[in-house]
């Protein structure tokens, strides 16, 4: 299975309204599957119409370990007090015991290694899960969701995409909405993709975004083409990136001009493509362009 992974440098783009009318498209000739990899704020299953309470199956996942005291081995003796980088270990003055705050625990072990008493332990979380649903184009979207306030996002990209596997079954495609920026899990989503799609607008940040993004696209040598969107609200800086696209010898698969439609179909929960059926043609072109 070939994965194409959509991602753009900063947030606001129209990232995932293009990610969802590209996979109705690639749908047309291939047999795809969709996966949700902006796990911090994962919206393409809304996007391609499909509500959380319609997921055939959500299944608990951990990213972390969490220290949990064993009281009645605790003595009180503080040693682990200080211990925490992260400072999540406070005191409880009427138990004369330590407290972990959950939020604030990477796990690390260390308090348990200065605990002389072997009263901390370190137990697994669920504090994520990944799910699927059929969308009304044929195709399945999986998606996963990290609680707030927790780490991993990584973890939970890989999970989605080896969910996205399973479910997928003999698709020759999956299309991948990855998260904004060149964290850990635009990371987990580029790499091993066969072909990545950055999606930018003209603004001064979006190209120095643009530009930290394909940095981590080539490092993992993947081919790659550009979209620059709402192109027409500031020609002068859509030169730039085409001047920019030029020089590197980039594709530029296409520049789409603003259109409230963008809003409007997000607004509906329906993709472009089917709230604004002009675009349709777009959008099979783009799905031609891409070099697999
Ligand atoms: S496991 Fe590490 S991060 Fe968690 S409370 Fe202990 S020292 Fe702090
Ligand atoms: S180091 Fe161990 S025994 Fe001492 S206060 Fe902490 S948990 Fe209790």
């Amino acid at each position: 299975m070939k994965e194409i992974t959509v991602l753009s440098g900063k947030g606001g783009v129209g990232k995932s309204s293009i990610a969802a009318s590209l996979a109705i498209a690639l749908s047309k000739k291939h047999k795809i599957v969709s996966a949700d990899c902006d796990v911090d704020a994962a919206n393409l299953a809304l996007v391609l119409g499909v509500r959380e309470k319609d997921f055939k199956e959500w299944k608990p996942i951990s990213t972390n370990e969490k220290a949990v005291l064993l009281p009645e081995k605790c003595t009180g003796c503080k040693k682990c007090l200080n211990s925490c980088y992260f400072d999540a270990i406070s005191w409880d003055s009427d138990k004369n015991q330590p407290v972990f705050d959950r939020f604030s625990c990477e796990g690390c072990s260390v308090c348990a290694m200065v605990c002389p008493e072997k009263a901390i332990k370190l137990h697994t979380v669920d504090n994520a899960k990944i799910g699927y649903g059929k969308t009304r184009f044929g195709f399945d979207v999986v998606s996963g969701q990290l609680e707030m306030g927790e780490s991993g996002s990584g973890k939970v990209v890989a999970e989605v995409r080896n969910l996205a596997r399973q479910v997928g079954g003999d698709a020759e495609l999956m299309l991948i909405d990855a998260a904004s920026g060149i964290g850990c899990p635009v990371i987990a989503s580029v790499v091993g993709s066969s072909y990545v799609i950055a999606v930018t607008e003209p603004t001064p940040s979006g190209l120095s975004d643009l530009k930290r993004a394909l940095g981590v696209v080539e490092h993992f040598g993947i081919p790659y083409g550009i979209i620059i969107n709402k192109f027409d609200l500031n020609p002068d800086f859509t030169k730039e990136i085409e001047k920019f696209a030029k020089e590197n010898g980039i594709e530029v698969l296409a520049k789409i001009a603003y259109d409230k439609k963008f809003v409007d179909a997000l607004i509906n929960l329906t993709p472009l493509v089917v709230f604004a059926k002009e675009y349709e043609g777009l959008f099979e072109e783009i799905a031609e362009r891409i070099r697999l």
